[in-house]
């Protein structure tokens, strides 16, 4: 087990956030159950990292344990591929901390289908399913078959499976368990879930092709939206769309060590290559920074016109409306590349208006205080509160 110094600042991928009391790197399933469990029995705050692309942290100390999991297997217990259904599906199972990315590699490279539009996504494996990536027609939900989690709350280990994750959008029983309102942390287990991702295992179908889901992604291959097109072929051309809209994260992050052997050298490459055409100061965010709103059907009426309106399911499981936070910020007036003041070091991405940036020495107050900003904007212009879609740990974005 490994423990040092390091920061916020160091692990997350929008690089701002203060210095932590206790950092662990467990390498062993019962290293990662006995960190968690020794800080939930002292009381500790206890934040249970991977990649940190989808954290914001403030700049004060935090006085608890940190723990990242150091683990990356990836193994293919049934490579026979049995049939299921008529379909052959491989199981994959990937420990929690494996780079997310390098999982896609690795099963675009197996010929497996199902998560090669989710490439490009920063974080780990563990974590995928807290939110449920989406991304280009996608969801991570799709292809889970179970998650092995370590209980806090009964304090002990279980197998999930998806039918019983509350997947939904940006959504899990996991992540439901951090808040008792949106963006309001439940105190008992917040920044991270009572349930702690140890593994994930997942089913895919044994196929060279995937489908292309999504207009912009059929747009750069040339072809048209439900077409079939190799996986290798689709997981570029994902990898390519990311670039133009600063939706990477910034590979160079690799090279402090505090970063240092979480993502594979090979496919390190990769992400150099695939950002070589994104500015610098769009590199350090946390992607999109808010949700997409779920508005009841009355709310959404009150919308102008031309606002983006998608069918959707609100949380107490009655028929909604999804709008696009974007739209909402960007006809509230904060366009891409959007800042406070000429000078200041975080901005909306010149990319991407979703996306809010540390342009070099950003602190967490100053994205904090562009974030309210902007809530505040779309609220007087819209009455729609946007709640943040990154884990917000010690401000309040309420
Ligand atoms: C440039 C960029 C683009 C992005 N694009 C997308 C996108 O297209 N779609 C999308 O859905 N997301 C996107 N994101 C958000 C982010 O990549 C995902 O949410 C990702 O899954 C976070 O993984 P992580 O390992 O970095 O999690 P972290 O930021 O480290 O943690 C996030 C939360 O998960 C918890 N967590 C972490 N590991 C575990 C574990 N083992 N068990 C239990 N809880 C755990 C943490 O405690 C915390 O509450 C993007 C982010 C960036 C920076």
């Amino acid at each position: 087990m490994l423990t040092h110094m390091t920061s916020f600042a160091d692990i997350t991928t929008i690089g701002v956030g203060g210095p932590i009391a206790r950092f662990i790197e467990p390498t062993s399933r019962v290293g990662v159950i006995e960190a968690v469990e020794d800080a939930d029995s002292k009381h500790l705050p206890l934040c249970v990292i991977g990649g940190g692309s989808n954290m914001l942290v403030a700049d004060a100390p935090f006085d608890g344990v940190v723990v990242r999991d150091a683990r990356r297997r990836i193994t293919v217990p049934d490579e026979a591929a049995p049939v299921e259904n008529g379909e052959r599906i491989v199981h994959v199972n990937a420990e929690a901390g494996c780079n997310w990315d390098d999982f896609v590699a690795f099963t675009v490279e197996l010929g497996l289908e199902g998560v090669e539009g989710l490439s490009g996504i920063p974080g780990t494996v563990g974590a995928s399913v807290v939110q449920n990536i989406g991304a280009y027609g996608q969801e991570v939900a799709t292809t889970v078959e179970s998650v092995e989690v370590w209980d806090r709350r009964d304090k002990k280990t279980l197998d999930i499976p998806a039918t019983d994750m509350g997947f939904g959008y940006r959504m899990s029983r996991l992540k439901e368990s951090m808040y008792a309102a949106p963006a309001t942390p439940a105190a008992e287990f917040f920044p991270s879930p009572r349930y702690i991702v140890l593994s994930v295992t997942f089913a895919l179908r044994h196929s060279a092709t995937g489908t292309v889901g999504y207009g912009q992604l059929a747009k750069a291959l040339g072809v048209e939206v439900g077409d079939r097109m190799a996986t290798k072929a689709i997981r570029d051309a994902v990898l390519k769309v990311r670039a133009a809209k600063g939706m990477l994260e910034d590979a160079g992050r690799y090279a402090n060590p505090a970063m240092a052997g979480t993502k594979r050298d090979d496919q390190l490459a990769i992400a150099r290559r695939a950002q070589e055409s994104m500015p610098d100061y769009n590199r350090h965010s946390c992607g999109s920074f808010f949700m997409n709103p779920i508005l009841t059907p009355e709310a959404a009426a009150a919308l102008p016109e031309d606002a983006p309106r998608f069918d959707a399911t609100l949380p107490n499981g009655e028929p909604g409306v999804k709008t696009s936070a974007a739209w909402l910020i960007d006809h509230a007036g904060f366009h891409k590349g959007y800042r406070i003041a000429d000078d200041a070091s975080a901005g909306l991405s010149t990319l991407h208006t979703l996306a809010l940036t540390n342009r070099g020495n950003a602190t967490a107050a100053d994205i904090a205080a562009l974030a309210r900003v902007v809530q505040d904007g779309v609220e007087a212009a819209f009455g729609v509160r946007l709640v943040p879609e990154p884990v917000v740990v010690g401000l309040d974005l309420r």
